[in-house]
């Protein structure tokens, strides 16, 4: 017998008639002679609800009791589900994060799951009930209730199917499955039946919000495949996010990504281990920078260029003015308001012609490119925040359309 994970997100289980559709698939999966776990999120908008009564306490709230709050959503879930089930006539329990356990470390608001113990769920499936568990929540060793980070159902669905390992993770959301684009941006986005883990990861990375980011690292750990399938549909294809990209399409997507500042160093020392300083200074303040570029550097002076977002702008200027001697710069140049728009297909660094493409699509359009990066699956280009639709529009026609 099989073991399938489903997973509901939100807008899934917002009302009783979507738990009555959710209750269809659950029940075609267990007809079907598998054993099934559920995984769902809280109903609807329920989690943004909490956190804006919670502001009517506090702006800054306790961090364990804030996850003992925003966890609640899901208990409401995991019990109206189960009782839907029971009263159709299937045996049906459900379980909370600290019930089975599923073990985190204790960083409230960002847990990890450390592991999770499968015999109380197992149990439960050998008596042919249908497991109804609450997503986004754990328990650390102590007792203590934390949640995974907002989005974090995804991620205990895979980590289930992982340690229970199951046959697949079915998660049903509100789109078919995975596009070739932002389909609000572009008009011809293709629903893709395959997609690698590495290029959904750089999708999602890149603002392509379909998954939780870590669900799929956890995917591509312990190779669970990744079905995303559309709960309003009978019979949705969906798309397979595993190993293999078996799609013939080189190109499996662009997106984009706002808010993006860039930081000049205008004349750096050109000696050994000043770019080792500068960026010391700023991981030291744990200020995550993104796309670097250093000049040349044939000459007595360089210039060091980098990202961060938008939000860590100020922090890092203040950084690197009070550390300005000791950096030893000429001058500390910023851009606001860039994005990053990206072009992702396995094996991109190989397949000569992509970047010139890429690059003839946006000089077709008149659009400077800042800065450019490339990785063996992903070249990506800096641009100003108001063409970067017209962008990710211009490249998706050039390879996709
Ligand atoms: N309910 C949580 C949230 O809104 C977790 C989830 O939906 O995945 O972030
Ligand atoms: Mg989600």
């Amino acid at each position: 017998m099989s073991i399938i994970v489903q997973k509901f997100g939100g807008s899934s289980v917002a009302n009783i008639e979507r738990l009555e559709l959710v209750a269809d698939h659950i029940i075609r999966e267990k007809e079907k002679g598998n054993q099934v776990v559920v995984v769902v999120s809280a109903q609807g908008k329920t989690t943004d609800k909490l956190i804006t009564e919670e502001k009517e306490i506090t702006d800054e709230p306790d961090k364990r009791e804030h996850d003992v709050l925003v966890s609640t959503g899901e208990q409401i879930t995991i019990a109206k589900l189960s009782m839907l089930l029971i009263k159709k006539g299937y045996k049906s329990v459900s379980l909370t994060g600290w019930q089975i356990p599923i073990i985190t470390n204790s960083e409230y608001n960002n847990g990890r799951i450390r592991y999770i113990h499968n015999k109380t769920i197992e149990d439960y499936l050998n008596s042919d009930n249908i497991v109804v568990v609450a997503g986004f929540q754990g328990v650390d060793e102590n007792g203590n209730i934390t949640t995974l980070g907002r989005g974090g159902s995804d991620t205990t669905a895979v980590a289930l199917a992982a340690s229970l390992k199951a046959e697949r993770c079915d998660i049903y959301t509100d789109v078919d499955g995975v596009f070739t684009s932002d389909p609000r941006i572009v008009k011809n986005v293709k629903q893709l039946s395959n997609v690698s883990y590495e290029e959904m990861l750089e999708m999602s990375s890149m603002g392509a919000k379909v998954l939780h980011n870590r669900c799929v690292e956890i995917g591509q750990k312990y190779n669970v495949p990744i079905y995303v399938k559309s709960t309003f549909e009978k019979e949705s294809v969906g798309t397979l996010v595993s190993k293999n990209n078996l799609e013939d399409l080189v190109i499996s997507g662009v997106t984009k990504d706002d808010y993006i500042s860039r930081i000049t160093i205008v004349g750096l020392e050109n000696k050994i281990g000043k770019t080792y300083e500068l960026f010391k200074i700023l991981s030291n303040n744990r200020i995550n920078v993104d796309v670097i570029v250093q000049s040349f550097g044939e000459y007595i002076t360089k210039d060091i260029a980098f990202t961060v977002k938008m939000n860590d702008l100020n922090k890092t200027l203040q950084v690197l003015n009070e550390n300005k001697d000791k950096i030893g710069a000429k001058d500390i140049l910023h851009t606001e308001n860039l994005s990053k728009v990206s072009i992702i297909g396995v094996g991109i660094a190989n397949k000569p012609g992509v970047a010139t493409g890429m690059f003839e699509a946006l000089y077709e359009n008149n659009i400077n490119m800042h800065m450019i990066t490339t990785s063996e699956i992903k070249i990506s280009v800096l641009v100003n925040s108001n063409m970067a639709d017209l962008a990710v529009k211009a490249i998706h026609e050039k390879f996709i359309d």
